[in-house]
């Protein structure tokens, strides 16, 4: 047996007894015994980890696959419905890509998302990394899955220094090298928990290590510091101005937001541009009162600043963007994250 296989069948071992239980998994004794995962939950899942925890992505599976059970149901889900159920859940073009995939695989595939990395990488928001953890999860394929936590195990199993984002070729090449055939998709879940719960950031418990005899890094006592990350220039810091109003029988003012760009399809409030230098064009003329608190939100790649004001519309009002929601079919929980921090400041005041 080769160094690597013995790494790989040491922490296929080690899964068998300490998988993560997760609503969208097939435990490995269950997997063993021929029970297969559903391609639809593996996808779901996938695109809903993306960028976010597993924490915060549990509530929102839980509730997608109960109102939307299979490809097809969602499928045929409103635009609207689906987006409101993601709302909270952030980086809001995998919703609408979610839905561009559930229509295309229904309707070009037969309700059956396609078994191998080449045809899945077809698919509307499916990339690389997403391609290859369908094709091993749900189909057994031996391919590379590589996210942030398999890229810090072989960092440190292979000792690699070179900084990230440069290192990313390196070591999935590395990542390639430990891939068995046998019971890929369980290995591919394997690393992602050991980095997840053993190999930690800063903390890594190489006591507890089904694969300390093979790592590098413990020998060299490298370890906490792996990998090394080039550093990342500060984010910028943006400004804007949101409006919250209601008219004379309490609806609220929103917009579905332009499917293309930041919070694309969302509802939200109406708000001025967001720039150094923000101009405050309210979409009615009234008595504007600005709200003491502010909305500090951070996207990818800048810091946003929201003044609040809030008005009550004139009987006559006419916006210049958005409709009047009824309070009856208003729901907070369909905003997406920094729109509900506003709505916190509105009711305080
Ligand atoms: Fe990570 Fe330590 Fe295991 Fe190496 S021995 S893979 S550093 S937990």
């Amino acid at each position: 047996m080769t160094n690597a296989q013995k790494a790989s069948t040491a922490l296929l071992d080690w899964y068998d007894d300490n998988a993560r239980v997760m609503p969208w998994r097939v435990p490995p004794a269950d997997r063993i015994a021929g029970q297969r995962p559903d391609p639809y939950a593996v996808w779901l899942s996938e695109v809903m980890l993306q960028q976010t925890t597993v924490a915060a992505v549990t509530g929102y599976f839980i509730r997608f696959t109960a109102r939307w059970p299979t490809v097809q149901a969602l499928a045929a889900a409103p635009d609207g419905a689906v987006m409101g159920e993601w709302a909270g859940l952030g980086y809001y073009a995998r919703a609408r890509n979610l839905l561009k995939c559930a229509r295309v695989v229904s309707e070009n595939h037969d309700g059956k998302f396609p078994d191998n990395y080449d045809d899945l990488m077809e698919l509307p928001g499916i990339g690389p990394y997403t391609a290859a953890a369908i094709a091993a999860i749900a189909f057994d394929q031996p391919e590379v899955v590589v996210d942030g936590n398999v890229e810090r195990v072989m960092a440190r199993l292979f000792d690699i220094s070179i900084p990230l984002p440069t290192a990313k070729p390196a070591l999935k090449a590395k990542a390639a090298s430990l891939t068995p055939k046998h019971r890929p998709g369980d290995y591919a879940q394997a690393v992602m928990d050991l980095g997840a719960t053993i190999c930690a950031v800063r903390t890594p418990a190489c006591g507890l290590c089904p694969v300390s005899d093979h790592c590098d890094a413990r020998r060299a006592g490298t370890a906490p510091d792996l990998p090394k990350r080039t550093p990342k220039k500060p984010k910028p810091t943006r400004r804007g101005i949101i409006y919250l109003a209601q008219n004379q029988t309490g609806e609220w003012l929103l917009e579905r937001r332009p499917d293309k760009g930041l919070l694309g399809g969302m509802l939200g409030w109406p708000t001025s541009d967001w720039t150094d230098a923000p101009r405050d064009e309210p979409p009615f003329a009234a008595d504007w009162k600005i709200e003491s608190g502010e909305v500090r939100h951070t996207f990818t790649h800048f810091h946003l600043i929201l003044s609040v004001r809030t008005a009550i519309a004139p009987a006559d009002c006419t916006p210049s963007t958005g409709f009047f929601l009824p309070k009856t079919v208003f729901r907070p929980s369909d905003l997406p994250t920094v729109m509900r921090k506003a709505f916190v400041i509105c009711r305080a005041s």
